[in-house]
């Protein structure tokens, strides 16, 4: 007997990181030594207790069945307590999933964006690289070297409680509000999600990117 196809989990977005680090700074990001919490994992923690469905809710929410749901939910907390407890950097990456829109990534300057299904990207809206990798497909590429989810570069966030977040393109802003990452934003002109202004990801970008 083969054994059935695996459905695929659906996610409304992908997460605005793509990974943590312990404060200790006691890690590297080159080490194998991380806890990888695929996507579908980081949507039931999401879903379970951020947005505080029940489980049969979230279940409903990502297409999978409550059985299903209550495993992934599972498998996520132990990553997330082990990395808690024994100092590890947790990547968010892989899985077996489908987003709801089709996102992409720029590999040249690492800005993530949205369009609609069906509507194919050729080139960055930023940079106007071609170098961008569909979201679903790093996903399925997992466990992947070189190409795997995550922009090759890593940044520094933007520090402190105030300060905006802007289009990496257009350069809309808005005030920053505690709490609300800026790259769970995204541009209502260029559905491009935000960044943070002060933050070394911005200044990179903005010498990449086309006048
Ligand atoms: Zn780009
Ligand atoms: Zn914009």
């Amino acid at each position: 007997m083969s054994p059935r196809p695996k459905r695929r989990r659906m996610l409304s977005e992908p997460p605005s990181v793509s990974g943590f680090v312990p404060e200790s700074g006691d890690y590297s990001f080159a080490s194998e030594d991380r806890v990888i919490l695929f996507f579908e994992e980081y949507e039931a923690i999401r879903l379970a207790d951020y947005e505080q469905l029940t489980q049969l809710e979230a279940s409903v929410r990502m297409h999978i069945s409550r059985p299903t749901f209550t495993r992934i939910y599972e498998s996520a907390r132990k990553k997330v307590a082990k990395a808690f407890i024994e100092n590890k950097r947790i990547s968010i990456e892989g899985g077996h999933v489908e987003f709801q829109a089709d996102w992409y990534r720029c590999e040249n300057c690492g800005s993530v964006f949205k369009r609609k299904s069906g509507q194919k990207a050729k080139s960055c809206p930023v940079c106007e690289e071609s170098q961008i990798i569909p979201l679903q497909q790093a996903a399925e590429n997992f466990p992947g070297r070189a190409g795997s989810p995550g922009c090759g570069r890593r940044f520094r966030g933007g520090r402190g409680m105030t300060g905006s977040c802007i289009c990496p393109k257009c350069d809309y802003k808005e005030e920053h509000a505690v709490g609300i990452p800026c790259g769970s934003l995204l541009c209502p002109h260029c559905n491009i999600r935000m960044v943070r202004e002060d933050s070394e990801h911005y200044r990179f970008i903005l010498n990449k990117r086309k006048k």
